[in-house]
């Protein structure tokens, strides 16, 4: 395969709705999909009503290792 390599943003899934989001600086609401999820994210937790229901994909311990990873990944590579 020659494919050219081209760098692939992380991809988180939106802690409000679970759809996946690249994590990009143009993202102003990573790990959110949209500003709307963000705020109703927010605005549960004001209300301390953010509870688990079910399972969630990941947790937000898991998605800043994560971006910890791929920040050495990042910063770690010249060849
Ligand atoms: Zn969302």
């Amino acid at each position: 395969m020659s494919q050219k390599t081209s760098p692939r943003p992380l991809e988180v899934a939106c802690p409000q709705c679970h759809k996946k989001v690249a994590w990009v600086e143009e993202n102003l609401y990573r790990p959110f999909c949209s500003k709307r999820c963000k705020l109703l994210d927010l605005g549960a937790w004001a209300d301390e009503s953010h509870r688990i229901a079910g399972e969630t994909a990941m947790d937000e311990t898991s998605i800043d290792e994560m971006i910890l990873q791929a920040e050495r990944d990042f910063s770690g590579s010249n060849s």
